[in-house]
């Protein structure tokens, strides 16, 4: 039934029993930002900055790195907008950025590893984002991709706050899901990127059209680890996101609500049908069903324990 009323699904979200759920949109650019506006997110979730110069072969100025990202501050004035440093290299290499050919991009010089051959680059983007930012008067979050150590997170969240913005990184190296509490007590907030946590929980590139099956964030492995992250951002009192392709899936939408996950941030193209799954749902049973997938074999196992614990057929 919930089916019927995705075109009619007006935000924000809450379960039947009224937890509120923080939808928000990954956006590339100022149109894509626009368009979404349109919709019926909250703010902004994933801003992919590296998208911006697949192109570019010399570093834009920070004036026109802030011309760039202005206009997506200008879509969401009030909302939240989460924007992410160039994830730059792997499926997504930026010529200013990546220079050298690697053997295993995924597991190479990528993401905030690229400003260990080259701090400037980070320096100059983190400044252009703060002057992108000046006259945003809704909350100004930047994250760290790929972000991999401790030393890493503390380092990259106090340059941030530096400029007056508030400090995150992203989840994608299964160290940090492990170390979560740690790594949550250095920086502000934290968000999952489950394409690439999937990736590299399983061991399959994300990108071969071979290893669905591998790369399938209802594998029980990756669902435990964003569970122990999600219980440790409640511990901590800090919000724990996700924002990868997991966040789209209505049904794992409940279940990460379940686990305790403060944000969904997804495609603007899924936002109605997320929202009026949740709409569907109570929190209890979202709850249910994060409990019950602890028990799945498999993904395909999960996939109907979540399913039974939230009556959804
Ligand atoms: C992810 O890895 O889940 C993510 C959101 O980042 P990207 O897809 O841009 O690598
Ligand atoms: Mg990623």
């Amino acid at each position: 039934a919930w089916r019927e009323k995705i075109h009619e699904w007006r935000g924000p979200a809450q379960t039947t029993d009224g937890h509120h759920a923080e939808l928000l949109v990954n956006v590339q650019d100022g149109p894509t930002a626009t368009t979404a506006a349109h919709g019926e997110a909250e703010g902004i979730g994933l801003f992919r900055t590296e998208m911006c110069f697949l192109d570019t072969v010399v570093e834009p100025s920070i004036e026109e790195q802030a011309a760039v990202y202005a206009p997506v501050f200008h879509a969401y004035q009030d909302g939240k907008v989460v924007v992410r440093t160039l994830d730059a290299g792997s499926d997504k290499p930026v010529p200013y950025a990546n220079s050298e050919e690697e053997e295993n991009p995924a597991l190479g010089v990528r993401g905030l590893r690229t400003s260990g051959q080259n701090p400037e680059l980070l320096q100059h983007q983190l400044d252009a984002i703060a002057l992108a930012a000046k006259d945003h008067p809704g909350k100004n979050w930047v994250m760290a991709p790929m972000v991999a150590t401790l030393r890493e997170a503390e380092w990259f969240a106090e340059e941030v706050r530096r400029r007056g913005m508030v400090g995150g990184i992203m989840v994608e190296v299964p160290a940090v899901a492990v170390q979560a509490e740690q790594f949550l007590e250095l920086v502000d907030f934290v968000s999952v990127g489950t394409n690439d946590l999937t990736q590299y929980v399983m061991a399959a590139d994300r990108l071969s059209p071979h290893l669905a099956e591998y790369t399938d964030p209802w594998q029980p492995a990756v669902l435990q680890l964003i569970a122990h992250t999600a219980a440790a951002g409640m511990k901590l009192g800090k919000p724990v996101g996700v924002c990868g392709e997991a966040a789209a899936d209505p049904l794992l939408a409940c279940v990460l609500l379940g686990m305790g996950v403060t944000s969904l941030s997804m495609a603007s193209s899924a936002v109605s049908s997320v929202g009026a799954q949740i709409s569907a749902v109570s929190f209890r049973q979202c709850e249910a069903a994060a409990e019950a997938i602890n028990q799945a074999r498999d993904a395909k196992h999960a996939r109907i324990l979540a399913s039974q614990a939230l009556e959804i057929r």
